[in-house]
């Protein structure tokens, strides 16, 4: 267990993904991940200094020194949930890959757990990592990296599978990035997975963002590929990235 982590940033935004778009969270974006997807925006260079808001939504961040200790991030969460009581509904541990950080977290969660529910966002291929923090968990949203969309030249199928496997018993959903290059054999290898686990896991489909703030999806292919998975799915929903519209971090 670790009391310290790297983080690149905390602040309190709307969730832009997923189950809990909408929702507003606290977001602890750790660093590092074992994968390097083509379309990530995260910078993994490892600074001195990780960002804090301020203010929770203020967008405006100071440095703190790295690593960055539990007291520290536990007072400035507990100060921001007395600031706006009720606000928040829960606490995103994202990344990165946080179950890289696997000692930070058997040594954070529980505290965090206490605060407000924990939601771990996550790459879905490190499934022995999540064995051991599961019970610490409220909530997991997992992404089935495509290649069409990924650019990752290696298949994640057998592990997104065991990593399925491993997340199901509690509230779990997951996502996939798609763009005019996903495949409906794409679409047949994810359904395929949540099936064999429980065909009523929640599917995100998610339109590619491009950098100009258009999505890299015709909405006719898009539609074709919902339509695919919500013949195999209970639960299919089709969801942009929200927070980016907002204009939010
Ligand atoms: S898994 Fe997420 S953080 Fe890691 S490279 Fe891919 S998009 Fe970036």
């Amino acid at each position: 267990m670790s009391n310290t982590a790297f983080i690149s940033e905390l602040f309190s935004s709307v969730q832009g993904e997923g189950l809990f778009a909408g929702r507003r969270q606290i977001f602890i974006r750790l660093m590092e991940c074992n994968l390097d997807c083509q379309y990530c925006d995260t910078d993994f260079a490892m600074s001195a200094v990780g960002k804090c808001e301020t203010a929770p939504g203020s967008g405006v961040s100071r440095d703190v020194n790295q690593p960055v200790s539990l007291p520290v991030v536990t007072s400035l969460v507990k100060e921001w949930l007395t600031r706006l009581p009720g606000a928040h509904h829960s606490i995103s541990i994202t990344g990165g890959e946080p179950l890289v950080s696997l000692a930070t977290l058997a040594g954070w969660l529980p505290e965090l757990g206490r605060l407000l529910p924990v939601h771990l966002e996550t790459n879905g291929t490190l499934s022995q990592a999540l064995r051991q923090v599961k019970p610490l968990l409220h909530h997991i949203s997992m992404d089935i990296k495509l290649p069409s969309t990924s650019g990752i030249d290696r298949s994640l199928w057998e592990e997104h599978a065991l990593f399925l496997r491993e997340a199901y018993g509690i509230s779990l959903a997951v996502k996939i990035v798609v763009s005019g290059r996903t495949t409906p054999e794409e679409i047949g290898q994810v359904t395929g997975l949540i099936r064999g686990v429980d065909g009523a896991i929640p599917l995100f489909i998610q339109p590619l963002s491009l950098t100009d703030g258009s999505v890299g999806i015709g909405a006719v292919t898009l539609l074709e590929l919902q339509a695919l998975a919500a013949s195999r799915l209970s639960d299919v929903r089709v969801i942009p990235q929200m927070h980016r519209m907002l204009g939010a971090l």
